[in-house]
């Protein structure tokens, strides 16, 4: 099971490859490879506004002051 817009998401590139246990690993799993997808909150924006969000949006909807490098 994944997100339709896996390939093309600059959240999912960003944190694809955290390791287990990184907060990011957890919204990987739930969100873009797990049940919550249709729940993501840059989908919903997406839908919204027509545009794609900052890459610093997170699937559960809060923005990230500071974006993690890249692991
Ligand atoms: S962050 Fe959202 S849009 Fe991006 S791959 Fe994950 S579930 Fe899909």
């Amino acid at each position: 099971m994944e997100c339709e817009k896996l390939l093309d998401c600059p959240f999912f590139a960003k944190y694809k490859d955290v390791m287990e246990g990184d907060t990011y690993r957890l919204f990987i799993d739930s969100y873009c490879c797990g049940p919550l997808m249709d729940r993501c909150q840059r989908k919903l924006y997406e839908q919204t506004h027509g545009t794609s969000p900052s890459e610093n949006l997170t699937p559960s909807g809060y923005t990230l002051k500071n974006s993690k490098p890249a692991a």
